[in-house]
This record gives C-alpha cells, structure tokens and sequence, in this order.
C-alpha cells in the first residue's frame, strides 16, 4: 500500500470515531431519555480518547514525516499533508497532564456556572472561571504566538487570524457602528408586536421544513429536529442534520433558527464528499462557516425581495396574526433595531456591540489587565457604554454565554468575522449573477446556492479564509462592505438622511 493510502486509511478512521461520537451527542441533545445520560457522557468519552490516541500517535508522525519529502504528491494531497502536520503537531504540544486537568476543570466549570446563572450568584463561576484563565494563558504560552497570547487561542477557531486584525476590525465596528445605531434610536421605531402574537407550534414547524426546502437543504442527506439550543452537527457531507426550537408567543425564533442553521448545514453538505476523511473535506474557520448561516439568515432572508417571494404565504397560514399587516410593515418589523441585554436574541446591528464587549474582556483576562473578580462591573459599565442599557443581573448579563465555561476562549470574534464575510460575499454574488435578486423575489433561491456551492463549498479547506475571501471577492475581510450593506438596507428601513448614511 502506498503512504499516501495509508495517512488517508488512518485519517479516516479519526474521521469515523469523530463522527460516531457526533451522532451520540446529537442523539443525546434531542433523543436520548431521561437515564441515559449516565453512559454517555462515558461512551463519547472513550470515543473521544480513542481519536485522540491515534490523532497523537507515533504512527501518524511517521506517515506525515515521509509524506512530506514525498515530491510526486499532487496539488490536493500535498495539502492535506499540511493540514494533517499542522494538527498533528499542535495536539502534541498538549501534555496528558494538561489535557485531563483542562477537562475535569472544564466539566467542573460548566456545572458551576449552571448554578451560577440559575441562582444569579456570580460568585459561584468566579473561582473556577479563574482557573481556566489561568489555564488557558499556559496553553497559550505553549501553543506559541508571534505578537499578542491572544493569537494563540483565536487560531484554534479562525486559523491565522491575529488580534491585531480582530483589533482592527472592531475599531471599524466602533467608530463606524456607534453613531449610526445612536441615529437609528433616536428615530421612529417600527412596529415589531405582530411578531409575539400566538402562533401554534404545528404550523410553525411546517413553515420551518418548507423554507429548508426552499433554500435547497437534501431532506435526503439530513433531518431536522427540535432542541432547547438550535445546532447543526454533520456525520459526512451525506448526513448533516438541523435542530431549531419553536415559541409560539414569538414567531421569528424558529425562523431564523431555522435559517441559520440551514446555512451551515448547506456549507457541510456541499463539502467535497468524495474525499471523506481527507482534511480537505472539511469547513475552512468558524468565521466562515458562520459567514454561511449569516449570509442566509441576514442578506438572503431579512431582505425584501425574500418576504415578496414569502409572504403571501406566510399570510395564508397565519391569517389572524399577520392578515393585518402589509408585506413592508412586515419586513420593518423583523429588521427592527434595538439595544438589549441577550446577545442571541439582538438584532443584526447591535449584534456586534455584544462581541466587541466579549472580545475586549477575553483579551483583557489573557492579557492580566482584566480581574475575574471585577468582571460583573466591568461587564454592565460596557453595556452601558456601547448599548446604552442597564443590566439588572448578572444572569442577563455576566452570566449569559456557555462559553466561557467551556474553556472557549477566541471564539466570540468569528460571530462577527462570519456576518462582515456574509456581506462582502452576498455583494460579490450580486455582481456575479445577473438578476439574482430577482430569482430570491421569485421564491427561486437555487442560483444563491449555486454560487455558494461554485466558488466556497466545493473547495472544501483547500484554501484558508483570508485566501478563499480574495479569491472570491478579490480583496481580504473589509468591513466597508457590511457597512455599505447595512447603511443602505436600515437608512431605508428608518428613513436616515443621506449624510448620515453616506
Ligand atoms: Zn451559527
């Protein structure tokens, strides 16, 4: 057997023990009865050291080394060996020492901030989360970086972008974002009450499988399910399955659920299946898996030509509801603009504030210039600051996100990464297809998949993010562009003078 089939053969079966312990979690999160949650947790643990022992072993090692002298290796395959080394070599880096006490630290963590946010008792987080920052500025140490700790640990989600840049962009984000979301409050407000009326859940869940349909999700390559917290999770490009939740006292939940997630989900079915565990096969960054479900959820279905196409129909099932209220009042209402407190409910401007506020705390605790102990006050001073809202408690405020007692640290930046990438691609798409608006007003959103699948999907990681944003758009990530988009669509929505939007 040549070692090229051989690295692929073991690869693979990483693959298969990953995707095998996917389909026990996803089972677990939308299944699984009551009792069987002692087992599991111990099932997808042994799946998990198992990967990991051959993902570490001294046989891949090996593979990879010769692999990599290896001159007759084509263009695909010599970058998976690349792919394969840089994984390799970082999770040798991790010393069993550190690995099991990182993930009892976490586990730890996570029950206690359970705890925390249930009875609003900051103080019961604060010694642990302390811990794993702690932790985490030791895993930064030993990942290495080249400017700022911080690296490190964005690297893991959105490889090769520094803080430097995410720095950069959020300076965009401020001195751009600020004054325009302060003149969008100061204007008349739409109204957005028709949206928490009572809408039966039966009907919502027909309306939600219609509009995967129409975006092009495969019924046959995936399923959708409900869950308290929507996920898509993915066992090969032929099995990508969606979870939404529906409220029936606020109609646009499940919608946009439903939306976002079919935008990952269509990423993951058109990756490139013919090469199943080759690290090609797999999705480039979180930020662009979430430009994905954002390109979806915001350009695509928060627009107008959407709902002309939508409508009607949503009308027709929801008569008493929506009968009312007219296609434009209707598209107002779901783009309404409003300063909150939760950032998984804020609109798709405000969004950015909350991950801007993240972002500057993680890098302040990496840094040592930020006290867990002070991070309730120094939380509600910068909602104050950006949002303008008073934060009642720490469970709608400190306390809010899973994140941080999972050890994610570097994660928040690729939610905003992936909307200022959703942008510059869904104006790159209109350049490209003549009348594509025109087919979304038409209920035809085929060509809009289209384009995604020709120039994103189907290169699987063959390139990096920064490589694949200029070999779509032909320049790197630039917030220009989802600035030019949002000014335009919310001046319009709020009646903005030119000057302010220009
Ligand atoms: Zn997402």
């Amino acid at each position: 057997m040549s070692t090229y089939l051989e690295f692929k053969q073991l690869l693979t079966k990483i693959t298969d023990l990953n995707n095998v312990r996917s389909v026990l979690s996803w089972d677990q999160e939308t299944q699984m009865p009551p009792k069987g949650g002692r087992f599991r947790a111990q099932q997808i643990a042994t799946l998990a050291g198992m990967a990991h022992e051959q993902a570490t072993s001294e046989t891949l090692g090996k593979l990879i080394e010769q692999l990599q002298q290896d001159t007759s290796l084509d263009n695909i395959q010599q970058k998976n060996v690349a792919l394969a080394a840089r994984d390799y070599n970082r999770s040798k880096k991790y010393t069993r020492e550190f690995v099991v006490e990182l993930s009892q630290l976490i586990s730890q963590s996570n029950q206690a901030w359970q705890k925390a946010k249930k009875e609003d008792n900051f103080s019961l987080f604060a010694p642990g989360l302390k811990k794993l920052v702690e932790l985490k500025r030791k895993e930064c140490d030993f990942l290495g970086y080249e400017e700022h700790p911080y690296d490190a640990l964005i690297d893991q989600f959105e490889p090769g972008t520094t803080t430097a840049e995410v720095v950069a962009l959020f300076n965009d984000v401020r001195s751009e974002l600020v004054d325009f979301v302060k003149a969008i409050n100061e204007s008349a407000q739409p109204d957005d009450s028709f949206l928490s009326k009572h809408y039966d859940k039966d009907k919502q869940w027909e309306l939600g499988l219609d509009l995967l349909k129409q975006m092009g999700y495969d019924f046959d390559a995936g399923r959708q399910d409900i869950s308290s917290h929507p996920f898509t999770t993915n066992f090969s490009p032929e099995d990508v399955r969606v979870t939404t939740r529906i409220n029936e006292t606020q109609l646009d939940e499940m919608i946009w659920s439903c939306i976002h997630e079919g935008g990952h989900a269509l990423y993951e079915q058109g990756l490139p299946v013919d090469r199943y565990g080759e690290p090609v096969c797999e999705y480039i960054s979180l930020g662009m898996h979430e430009s994905q479900s954002r390109l979806w959820e915001n350009n695509v279905a928060r627009g107008l030509p959407y709902w002309k196409a939508n409508y009607a129909k949503l009308q027709s099932m929801f008569p008493d509801q929506l009968g009312s209220i007219d296609l434009e009042s209707f598209h107002k209402g779901i783009n309404r603009v409003k300063p909150s407190l939760i950032r998984t409910s804020a609109d798709e401007l405000t969004y950015h504030f909350h991950v801007l506020i993240r972002f500057e705390i993680e890098k302040g605790l990496i840094e040592g210039n930020i006290q867990v102990e002070d991070l309730p006050e120094i939380w509600n001073a910068r909602y104050k600051e950006y949002l303008g809202v008073e934060v009642p408690d720490n469970r709608q405020g400190v306390l809010q996100d899973v994140h941080w007692s999972h050890g994610s640290f570097g994660y928040f930046p690729t939610y905003s990464i992936g909307s200022f990438y959703a942008a510059q691609f869904y104006q790159q798409a209109v350049k490209d297809v003549p009348g594509l608006e025109n087919s979304i007003e038409n209920g035809d959103l085929l060509p809009m998949l289209g384009w995604l699948r020709e120039n994103i999907h189907r290169h699987g990681k063959l390139y990096s993010a920064r490589e694949m944003c200029k070999k779509v758009t032909g320049e790197p990530l630039n917030f220009s562009h989802f600035k030019e988009y949002a000014w335009k669509k919310f001046g319009a929505i709020y009646g903005l003078s030119p000057e302010l939007t220009a």
